[in-house]
């Protein structure tokens, strides 16, 4: 149903549709990292993500997270109201982890005394900048009101994502999500939720279940992510 292709990503293409407040978004096989230094893929990695934020998705709704997904169409492929994205990654962690484990000279593991959220400008040539609310504003990213809203939101999805997993036994470290405004100029989250952007412990042992099998050479990383779709779906309470 896809026509003409809009963009394509690291991990997706976008196409328009009939409808033009519609896109159909597909899921690829590729993993990147390190801002596409590192490249790679695996064989049905797009239809598990697919699968992932499906699932992510419809729990979202039942929790009144308002989101841009409207129907999972086949095993790659789902439809999304369009939005405008604001280029502003959100970041969530309840871990110490990743970037901010190296920035601050301390080792992954350490949990934070409470959730932290934080905004990186969306530029591929600048590597991503770590930004703070005064240059979103500054710049006309994003308006006082809508980083307000992204981050009540972000903490609200990593509560009902902390009793997902929980209940999977893994330990969501962090994870970043984007938002977009809909054609009735509603602020609603976008893009996808997998583990090609989560930090995904197993509780019990601690093993990464997420991307960073793949950016730090882990291997076995189909088996992780099919391991978390196939943990999730028994443990969801949907
Ligand atoms: P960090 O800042 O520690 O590198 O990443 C924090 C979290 O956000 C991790 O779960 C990581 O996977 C996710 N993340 C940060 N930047 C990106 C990005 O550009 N793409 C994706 N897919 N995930 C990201």
């Amino acid at each position: 149903m896809g026509q003409e292709l809009l963009y394509e990503g690291k991990a997706k293409k976008i196409f328009s549709t009939a409808d033009s407040n519609v896109l159909l978004m597909e899921f690829k096989d590729s993993l990147t990292a390190f801002n596409a230094q590192k490249k790679g893929q695996f064989a049905g990695k797009g239809a598990l993500n697919c699968k992932i934020s499906t699932l992510i998705f419809k729990l979202l709704n039942k929790n009144a997270i308002a989101n841009h997904w409207l129907k999972t169409e086949d095993e790659n492929h789902m439809t999304v109201q369009k939005t405008k994205i604001i280029p502003l990654e959100v970041v969530v962690r309840n871990v110490l982890a990743g970037s901010l484990a190296k920035k601050l000279g301390r080792t992954d593991g350490e949990v934070l005394k409470q959730p932290i959220v934080e905004f990186y400008y969306k530029d591929d040539a600048l590597n991503d900048p770590f930004v703070n609310d005064d240059h979103a504003v500054a710049m006309g990213w994003a308006t006082e009101g809508q980083l307000d809203l992204m981050k009540l939101e972000a903490l609200k999805i990593n509560q009902i994502l902390i009793t997902l997993f929980s209940a999977a036994r893994l330990k969501l470290v962090d994870f970043k999500i984007e938002f977009g405004v809909n054609s009735a100029g509603q602020l609603i989250l976008s893009d996808e939720i997998s583990p090609d952007c989560m930090r995904l412990w197993d509780m019990d042992t601690n093993k990464k279940m997420d991307k960073d099998r793949f950016r730090q050479d882990l291997g076995a990383v189909d088996e992780a992510y099919q391991e978390v779709f196939e943990r999730i779906s028994k443990g969801a309470a949907l």
